[in-house]
């Protein structure tokens, strides 16, 4: 990295200092558009009306990140952020589904790479954690195109490259794949198309969700009260287990959009009735533990 980020931090240092809750203050107003995504642009700007040092901004947007976090089980807050190849951070946290079970948490840092698809960044340079990444986390983050070289940043300013984390790693190169999945190519998936909104945008997902191990291409559409829709796909790993779910990679898109899991109102999953992963039981049981009264309808191609 991390060049990007020296240069925007070195034309910041020629303004007044603030206190911690002035500079909370500025930061929260020029961010106040998204919460999750913060352009390179914004970021340019935050060093240009502050004097904060990028180790500062970051432990911000880490205690900013760990507020939207839905630690229902462990109560165990994380936050992360992770920087792409051009500058734009990307925000995460940990979300658990209490009354489920403990493999549907979703962690910090897979919550930054499904906030990175959703927003089309095409290369995670950097993930800052507020704890080191767990093994789960480490074997997720090696799905990354080029995994082994991102660097992984803590709070006291040590950073090391994930193949420091996970030595003798089994990734996607030891199954033949090429690519990551964040540079993953759209699936040809043969199903009719619907004019309903909910329906097409489950399609959609499943058209670029990331299932190359098995083909179980899958899309997840959410509908909120306010009849928003959030989607997601599957995010398969070589190592199967780290997995994220159409329906957590939608609940990503819900909660980084600012909406609340409480206000699902209607599910559509798209999977392949032939497919050898199926998730509409693990969906369905998930469901049950937000709102009995969701809906979930379930289309096969
Ligand atoms: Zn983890």
């Amino acid at each position: 990295m991390i060049s990007s980020i020296e240069s925007q931090k070195s034309q910041g240092n020629e303004f007044a200092l603030y206190c911690d809750n002035d500079l909370k203050q500025i930061i929260n107003e020029i961010i106040k558009e998204s919460q999750f995504v913060v352009s390179k642009e914004t970021i340019k700007e935050i060093y240009n009306k502050t004097n904060i040092t990028q180790e500062k901004l970051i432990e911000i947007f880490i205690e900013k990140a760990k507020t939207f976090s839905s630690p229902k089980i462990s109560e165990y807050r994380v936050g992360a952020v992770g920087v792409d190849s051009c500058g734009n951070y990307y925000l995460g946290c940990n979300i658990e589904f209490i009354g489920s079970t403990l493999d549907q948490t979703i962690h910090g840092e897979q919550f930054v790479v499904i906030n990175c698809l959703k927003n089309g960044a095409n290369k995670l340079e950097a993930i800052f954690v507020s704890a080191p990444p767990c093994g789960y986390c480490r074997q997720f983050l090696n799905e990354l195109e080029d995994g082994k070289n991102l660097t992984i940043c803590f709070g006291d300013g040590s950073k090391k490259l994930l193949s420091h984390f996970l030595v003798n790693s089994f990734g996607p190169e030891n199954l033949g794949m090429k690519g990551g999945l964040l540079t993953r190519s759209e699936n040809n998936i043969v199903i009719q198309n619907s004019n309903d909104p909910l329906i097409k945008q489950a399609i959609e997902a499943a058209r670029s969700s990331y299932a190359p191990y098995t083909n179980s291409f899958a899309g997840c559409a959410i509908q909120t009260n306010d009849n928003t829709i959030y989607s997601g796909g599957c995010i398969e790993n070589a190592a199967y287990n780290p997995t994220i779910s159409p329906f957590q990679a939608a609940a990503v898109d819900l909660i980084s959009s600012g909406n609340l899991l409480i206000n699902i109102k209607n599910v559509v999953l798209v999977e392949g009735k032939s497919s050898k992963v199926s998730y509409a039981a693990q969906i369905e049981s998930i469901l049950k533990t937000i709102n009995k009264d969701i809906s979930i309808i379930v289309i096969n191609y």
